[in-house]
């Protein structure tokens, strides 16, 4: 049973699951737009700051029927579920799109919807990926200007450095909370499971921030510590999955096998709040340096950077959370991180740290198959008497 207040989170669940219904509730009580999002690095305080909602547009969990013909099968589930859904014109709610990067499915998933939706705004902001040059600032800048420029258009609100300050603390103030519960579950005085964390994070990237502050902070009025942590399950780490939130039903065969999740590095996950923005005097610049840190806080595969790598971090992460095993969950086709992943793997086996890979499809996967391969991982962390990292 859930150790969180089930009323709140039952408000999280219902924006969680369905975000096109919450949109356009939010909609029809503020007569304001919806701007739509692509992960994993739109500053949706922009959005905000001219009185629309952000929301990040998400997998849905129906067949792709309508949007079959648009990408080619070997596109990621995530980019042929966005070109479904603007198939069937279930994005129809949104006004415009807004896109701030980054792989080339993505790139196809944003065309689909010009192709399907000509009418609709759509504006792509590449931000640069080589993160270390010295042009890459000055061009972020740009690019987010830009964006900004592009979003007045669509709202038809000028942004005030004002306004975009007060976003920027809102945001900043969730992302505070979000982390307050990892704090909480690493430190295992309450158990949250990988699925409530993921609703936890999930809801963040759809609902209004301020009414989902204010959720978070009834849910952490609510907590009821333990005296200790429990000292009988495994402690892993969730590793990888960007763009789309796992199925729930593989985060709870993970914890039903005896794996105990206490930390992750997931998009809709720790990789997502992982980076306040900077409440300095120029907030556009603000939302840059931002955008550079985050790569540097929880770095991506898809960012080139000399200063930081991914397994480098994970491995700290392991130490720090003292996860003994990795869960890396792989969306199929997903380039960036199958390309990467090779990189991760041999750094978890020099530092004789066990590693589980599992290939999410958006189909799904049989739970038994998996029930069997997780319950097998877990036997082999019992056995293994490596300890954590250093
Ligand atoms: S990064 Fe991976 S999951 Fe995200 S759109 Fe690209 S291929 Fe899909």
């Amino acid at each position: 049973m859930s150790e969180l207040h089930a009323p709140s989170l039952a408000t999280l669940r219902t924006a969680a699951d369905d975000p096109v219904s919450y949109a356009q509730n939010w909609k029809d009580t503020h007569r304001r737009p919806v701007i739509g999002s692509f992960p994993m690095n739109f500053p949706s305080e922009i959005v905000h700051a001219a009185g629309a909602l952000p929301v990040i547009v998400q997998e849905s969990k129906t067949p792709i029927t309508e949007g079959r013909s648009m990408l080619a099968e070997f596109y990621c589930g995530y980019t042929r579920s966005v070109a479904d859904q603007a198939a069937l014109g279930e994005l129809d709610v949104f006004d415009g799109f807004v896109a701030a990067d980054h792989c080339v499915q993505l790139l196809g998933a944003v065309d689909a919807i010009r192709y399907v939706r000509p009418e609709k705004p759509v504006h792509f902001a590449q931000f640069t990926s080589a993160m270390d040059d010295a042009w890459t600032k000055p061009r972020v800048d740009s690019r987010i200007g830009d964006l900004k420029t592009e979003i007045e258009t669509v709202v038809g609100t000028a942004v005030t450095a004002e306004d975009l300050a007060r976003s920027i603390g809102l945001f900043n103030a969730n992302r505070r909370l979000l982390r307050r519960f990892y704090d909480l579950r690493r430190s295992g005085l309450i158990r949250i499971t990988a699925g409530e964390m993921q609703l936890l994070v999930k809801s963040s990237m759809v609902m209004d921030i301020e009414e989902h502050t204010s959720v978070l902070e009834t849910l952490l009025d609510r907590l009821v510590l333990r005296d200790q942590a429990p000292d009988d399950l495994v402690r892993l780490h969730l590793s990888g999955h960007f763009c789309h939130a796992p199925k729930p039903e593989i985060l709870d065969v993970i914890e039903e096998s005896g794996g105990l999740v206490v930390d992750d590095d997931l998009y809709t996950g720790y990789r997502y709040i992982s980076t306040d923005v900077p409440e300095s005097d120029d907030p556009l610049k603000a939302l840059s340096t931002w955008y550079m840190q985050r790569n540097i806080n929880a770095p991506c595969p898809t960012r080139v950077t000399s200063k930081v790598d991914w397994d480098t971090y994970l491995l700290n992460s392991l130490a720090e959370s003292r996860s003994v095993g990795v869960v890396v969950l792989m969306a199929k086709f997903c380039e960036p991180h199958m390309l990467y992943y090779p990189e991760l793997r041999k750094a978890l086996e020099e530092h004789d740290v066990p590693s589980l890979l599992i290939e999410t499809e958006h189909e799904g996967i049989p739970v038994e198959t998996l029930r069997t391969k997780m319950e097998t991982f877990i036997e082999r962390i019992r056995r293994h008497s490596a300890p954590v990292p250093a």
